[in-house]
């Protein structure tokens, strides 16, 4: 499978100011890795249209797939539609499936759809709806093209058990289906080292954290603890333990 490189935008003042910690981001991360792809940007967003225009306008160049989270809620400070939909050139259409599913949800609730709600179903002209089956907020799913890439955007709402669930549901089998080959999965192996400092380790394993070996190695240190992680993608968790084996017998 070729490299697909993949970025996470979080978007909400609520997390650029430091009031909640973005665990959508950190949750998506572990997901679309042991998916077998490369996570290779996270960013955090205030809720300023043209921040996340930028943003959004930089991740087209350089990812093949990207997740925003949060901002498609009714009120003022929901602008990722809008932002999406200025960074790709398109108008916002009001989306008639989108429309309906926010009208039966108030219908189900016995309660009054305000009018802010109805701008919940606008979707750039491109994009297809992604179905919330848990809140108000489609999500939105859209393939922008360019002269250099093709990329795939999805945005899904802050909501964490929304957010996960729709990633589950329909981001997994797009990507899945995008990606020609056999799905391919990503494990980690943890090694704990004592007592040894992290460059005196380094010289007992030569080459052993360079960047482009594979697998990969990681390590982390904390107190008189060294953690070695190594990262492993392949077809199965068979053929993962087996490319992880050397590794593992080397360090140890
Ligand atoms: P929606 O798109 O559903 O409106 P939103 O982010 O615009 O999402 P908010 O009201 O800001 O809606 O957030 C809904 C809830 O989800 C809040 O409790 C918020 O803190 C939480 N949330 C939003 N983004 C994240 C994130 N990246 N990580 C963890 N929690 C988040």
């Amino acid at each position: 499978m070729p490299k697909q490189t993949t970025e996470i935008i979080a978007i909400g003042d609520e997390l650029s100011t430091g009031q909640r910690l973005d665990t959508n981001s950190q949750w998506l991360s572990n997901q679309l890795t042991n998916m077998g792809l490369t996570v290779q940007y996270h960013s955090t967003v205030a809720d300023d249209v043209n921040a996340m225009i930028d943003i959004i306008r930089v991740a087209n160049k350089r990812s093949n797939f990207i997740l925003v989270t949060g901002g498609l809620g009714p009120t003022a400070d929901d602008l990722t539609r809008e932002a999406l939909a200025r960074a790709v050139d398109q108008p916002l259409v009001e989306n008639s499936e989108a429309l309906q599913h926010i009208i039966s949800l108030f219908k189900r609730r016995g309660r009054k759809m305000s009018p802010n709600n109805r701008k919940q179903a606008l979707l750039p002209r491109t994009a297809t709806l992604i179905h919330n089956s848990e809140g108000t907020a489609p999500g939105v799913d859209i393939i922008v093209t360019s002269r250099e890439n093709s990329v795939r955007v999805f945005c899904l709402p802050g909501v964490p058990a929304e957010m996960k669930s729709m990633f589950k549901s329909h981001v997994v089998p797009a990507i899945n289906q995008d990606i020609p080959g056999t799905p391919r999965i990503t494990r980690h192996y943890v090694l704990k080292t004592f007592g040894m400092g992290e460059s005196n380790l380094e010289h007992e394993l030569p080459g052993i954290f360079q960047r482009d070996r594979i697998p990969v190695v990681g390590i982390t240190a904390s107190h008189a603890t060294i953690t070695l992680r190594i990262q492993v993608t392949a077809a199965s968790e068979i053929e993962c333990d087996a490319l992880a084996q050397p590794t593992i017998k080397e360090i140890t």
